[in-house]
């Protein structure tokens, strides 16, 4: 058995499955408290996360007896984690020495504009060629500015060198490999690629990146592979077990999903979006308003593969604003039944650009936008306008992807079929819209947990007992959806779709100007 932590944004889960079969033996989830200090601001207690991580799998190991499965059958731990959110804690006392600021918080807009005020050509894309990713709020070193130039702890501790800071891989692993008794101060290079201070060529933190940010390197945790093994565990339940993968949740999930070559892709519909295509052993340079990433690197002496991403901040994030803040569903499963009761969107288009809109646009000035109402409108045209959004979005990502294959004069773009995984995939009207909007056939896996999965499968490869072989996960069946509509239907709701996103952009400005 491989056990993994999956810590996501919302939640935190302990799973353990067959290194066999790839089947999934058991889990316990735990839910994480998001704080919303201020309009924009998104954190976490990290303490909180780590605590989460130690209950699930207290939980999971008690359900393993109680299924007379001893814990020694678990013979290695991977993790995955929501990617980019920044930690900074004391070396001495392991004491977070602030919150950790959530990827999706876009408290440093103002950070964002001062750095790229200072690049030779004023462009968000003036780091693209080092670290494949525009400067934007959602990307740690931002994060990790912001802290030294607004708090005096931290930046105290940085100065005298007791600070450590990491993405939640790394507090995580130090906590877990003895924290103030010897942790590991380590990372992955999937989770150093979301930084923007890792040079995703060479690999290794780049100098000119951690001047480029003032960010002094011995702060920094090393950056490992995504299948070794990083010490053992030192406390609780599962005490001596091997920690032996890591990878960022979204990286995670396309090692689950088994895209392993080149052109392969997956799409993850959870709060955001965050659709990955591996690119194999090449970093392509998006000109399309997508991220270079590493895609994996699965052991010391194994290839880096890469891939281009495209991430969408607000999906399924809509969803509970309808039902949170608009209250027009009670639980977010509702959205399907309301927006079954109409046949459309009534020429409605919702474009949920809450924060500004991540991929292809980056227009951090973006804000969300309704067009189309009339007298006739109801709440039903509203869901199916949100759960249209969704997959509108994911076009724009795909038509972004071929446009990039075809600038490689790549034959990647080809593929007439799209993986899907995450909470809305049990959407079943949001999975057929999207075979309709694509005009490609959406597969979606039986096993939903493809992102604890890929975390598992890079740890039980570190220890030898996991082959990587996608024909070993014999227990995954793929459920289908097929289009159903004519193109030129599409096309026109497309257009509208377009034409909505162009209104959306600039409305930050004239709200505050
Ligand atoms: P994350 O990993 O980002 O925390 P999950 O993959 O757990 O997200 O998915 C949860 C998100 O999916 C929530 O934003 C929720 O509103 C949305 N969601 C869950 N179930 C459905 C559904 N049946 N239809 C539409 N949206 C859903």
């Amino acid at each position: 058995l491989v056990g993994a932590v999956d810590q996501g944004t919302s939640s935190t889960r302990f799973l353990v499955f067959n290194a066999k079969t790839a089947e999934l033996i058991t889990y316990h989830q735990v839910e994480v408290t998001q704080l919303f200090p201020n309009e924009g601001w998104v954190e976490e207690d990290p303490m909180e996360i780590l605590n989460t991580v130690y209950e699930c799998i207290d939980k999971t190991v008690q359900s393993l007896t109680q299924m007379n499965i001893p814990t020694h059958c678990i013979k290695a731990i991977g993790i995955t984690n929501q990617r980019e959110t920044t930690v900074v804690w004391d070396k001495n006392t392991g004491q977070p020495l602030h919150h950790a600021i959530v990827w999706c918080d876009n408290r440093t807009q103002t950070t964002v504009d001062q750095l790229i005020a200072k690049t030779p050509n004023k462009s968000q894309d003036y780091l693209r060629q080092y670290c494949g990713l525009p400067i934007s709020t959602y990307f740690s070193a931002v994060k990790l500015r912001w802290l030294l130039d607004n708090r005096a702890d931290v930046r105290r501790a940085v100065d005298e060198g007791t600070a450590l800071f990491g993405t939640v891989d790394s507090w995580l692993l130090w906590n877990m490999t003895g924290g103030t008794n010897g942790g590991k101060h380590i990372t992955d290079i999937t989770n150093a690629s979301r930084t923007m201070l890792c040079n995703i060529r060479t690999q290794k933190w780049d100098k000119e990146l951690l001047e480029f940010f003032d960010i002094p390197d011995y702060v920094l945790p090393e950056i490992r592979s995504s299948a070794e093994n990083y010490g053992n565990m030192t406390e609780g339940t599962l005490k001596g077990v091997p920690l032996s993968g890591c990878l960022g949740d979204q990286h995670a999930a396309l090692v689950g999903q088994t895209c392993f070559k080149p052109g392969d892709a997956k799409n993850t519909y959870g709060t955001g979006c965050f659709l990955l295509q591996n690119t194999g052993k090449k970093a392509v340079m998006s000109r399309h308003g997508l991220l270079t990433t590493v895609a994996y690197k699965l052991g010391k002496d194994e290839p880096t593969f890469y891939a281009l991403e495209g991430s969408v901040a607000v999906t399924g994030g809509l969803v509970r604003w309808l039902r949170d803040n608009l209250g027009i569903i009670k639980e977010s499963a509702d959205i399907e039944e309301l927006a079954q009761t109409v046949s459309g969107s009534g020429d409605v288009v919702f474009v949920p650009a809450f924060s500004g809109l991540y991929a292809p646009h980056w227009r951090p000035d973006a804000r969300g936008t309704v067009c189309g109402i009339t007298q006739w409108t109801t709440k039903a045209h509203i869901a199916y306008a949100a759960l249209e959004a969704v997959c509108f979005q994911t076009r724009e990502i795909i038509e972004a992807m071929q446009q990039d294959a075809l600038d490689a004069e790549s034959e990647q773009h080809s593929s007439s079929t799209l993986q899907v995984d995450g909470g809305m995939t049990n959407n079943k009207l949001l999975m057929q819209l999207q075979a309709d909007i694509l005009g490609c056939t959406v597969l979606k896996p039986s096993m939903p947990e493809t992102t604890a999965l890929g975390a598992a499968m890079a740890a039980g490869k570190a220890c030898g007992i996991w082959n990587l072989d996608p024909d070993q996960l014999t227990s995954v069946t793929f459920e289908r959806f097929h289009p159903s509509v004519h193109e030129d239907d599409i096309a026109k709701r497309y257009r509208m779709w377009k034409l909505a996103v162009e209104k959306s952009k600039g409305w930050h400005f004239a709200a505050n100007s």
